[in-house]
């Protein structure tokens, strides 16, 4: 939706020449939007306008550029941007454009070279009525030379990707590109996540387990299919509006505390052991030293060794055992609870078979020497997720010799706590905590901004302007996925 509206914006300023307050102001005139989406938009139309007024020669063009009958499979290919042309028509440029983190991450090969192509020979068309039929195109345009230019709507940044004759263009594509293309429409692949709630096959598709009733709530049939995961109702509960305005994908501050560093870091370096090894970790697979962990945690010697202190203690509690099979690292699976009308994405930091039963194993890191006495189903709501699952047998194979694995890791020990999912008792408890997240979310259709403390650690802050008043947060202490990997025990 951001990027829709921001579009509209842009129509309205380079098709119908309005003045940009004037096509702001109409587009988010239509249709009830939350402050915080809208503060985004006026931002993004903005920053767009001004990094783009370095070229104001080239004009806008609205047809889009498509090349047809490409071969194997590949009848129409084009990319999707904002398109402009000289004058004479002999220099065409397109605008990939992007929310943010044009810095850290870079545009791939492939899509450079699509990019090149398709503005070098693409014949003009204008957007089909019904998006299954083909391109209506236009006799082919005389062009000598194209521009691909990454646009960052955020920051306000403009960086050329590509500039050549379109006989480069040409070489590029078949470089790079022509292979990606072709892959992509033979591509089989099915991997369940959080672009199923956009695919027009979700309702059909076998990687969506139907699992009616999972959150414990009565049916809201007619309510309008959404997507949630436990770190959603989280955000939910600190505030409805910091959940929504990440919903949309609007640009985060992605900075993670100390704390949620390190647990990214030891989860990560577990992951990898995991999937490379051929047995249960052994003491000699654990770091030595502070030189562990991957520099994008930026964790300092301290942090390191708080981490490698928890590290060594997780051989004794390792799941990879003899009777182990069927591991899945970090699977993501999709849950269509129907009575929820609700998409539950769940990601467990493992799965796998122990003698053919199913065993769910999340792991926590904390610095708190020794848990609180409180229950595990309640106090963490993955567990509560993972065990109402199971408890279904949503994963398949016997129930009752199922079972939750929490393994908490501290400087100085490991915990494993175990839940049986066939336990009645155990069963109530997770529906009990997945209701009270789940209601008040499944409810809301305003998502109204809850300022106050939480405001100092919110990835959206600067989108919200009901933002709290606070000192910026020294360091962030639990945001984003970090809140999920290091919580109080
Ligand atoms: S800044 Fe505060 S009020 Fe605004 S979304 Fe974030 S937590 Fe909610
Ligand atoms: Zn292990």
């Amino acid at each position: 939706m951001p990027v829709r509206l921001f579009m509209d914006a842009l129509d309205a300023v380079e098709f119908d020449r309005r003045p940009v307050d004037e096509a702001l102001n109409s587009v988010l005139a239509k249709q009830p939007l939350h402050e915080g989406l809208a503060a985004f938009i006026k931002h993004a139309t903005r920053s767009y306008l001004s990094v783009c007024e370095a070229e104001p020669s080239m004009l806008p063009v609205a047809r889009w550029w498509v090349v047809q009958h490409v071969e194997q499979g590949v009848r129409e290919l084009w990319a999707w941007g904002r398109r402009y042309r000289s004058a004479d028509g002999a220099v065409r440029e397109l605008r990939l454009i992007r929310l943010a983190n044009m810095l850290e991450r870079q545009r791939s090969e492939a899509e450079v070279a699509v990019a090149a192509y398709t503005a070098a020979y693409g014949r003009p068309a204008p957007w089909p009525d019904e998006w299954e039929k083909k391109f209506l195109v236009r006799a082919r345009e005389e062009v000598s030379r194209v521009v691909v230019a990454d646009v960052d709507l955020t920051e306000g940044l403009r960086r050329v990707l590509f500039d050549g004759a379109i006989e480069d263009a040409a070489a590029l594509y078949e470089k790079d590109g022509r292979r990606a293309a072709i892959q992509v429409v033979h591509g089989q692949t099915r991997r369940p996540g959080g672009d199923c709630l956009k695919c027009r096959l979700v309702l059909a598709c076998d990687e969506v387990t139907r699992a009616p009733g999972l959150l414990g709530l009565r049916s809201y049939r007619r309510a309008k299919l959404r997507q949630v995961s436990i770190s959603d109702l989280r955000y939910y509960d600190n505030c409805p509006a910091q959940h929504h305005l990440q919903t949309l994908h609007l640009p985060k501050i992605n900075e993670y505390a100390t704390p949620a560093r390190i647990g990214q870091a030891v989860h990560r370096y577990l992951e990898t052991l995991h999937a490379e090894a051929s047995g249960p970790c052994q003491h000699a697979d654990m770091p030595a030293d502070t030189s562990w962990p991957d520099p994008q945690w930026e964790l300092d010697a301290d942090a390191a060794e708080v981490g490698m202190r928890m590290l060594t203690y997780h051989p004794s509690v390792c799941p990879l055992q003899e009777n182990t099979s069927d591991l899945r690292i970090e699977k993501t699976f999709v849950f269509h609870d129907t009575a929820a009308q609700a998409l539950v994405i769940a990601k467990p930091d493992l799965v796998y078979r122990d003698d053919g039963a199913w065993v769910w194993r999340e792991t926590k890191t904390t610095r708190r020497r020794q848990r609180g006495g409180e229950d595990v189903v309640t106090e963490f709501p993955q567990v509560a997720l993972a065990t109402a699952i199971l408890g279904r047998g949503l994963l398949g194979g016997p129930v009752d010799s199922s079972r939750v694995e929490l393994e908490i890791l501290r400087p100085g020990g490991a915990d494993l706590i175990m839940v049986d999912p066939s336990d009645p008792q155990e069963l109530d408890k997770a529906y009990a905590v997945l209701r009270k997240m789940a209601q008040p979310w499944r409810e809301d259709n305003t998502f109204a901004a809850a300022p106050g403390d939480n405001c100092r650690t919110c990835p959206v802050s600067r989108w919200c302007p009901s933002a709290a008043e606070t000192d910026p947060p020294p360091s962030f202490q639990e945001t984003a996925r970090g809140a999920d990997r290091e919580q109080p025990a």
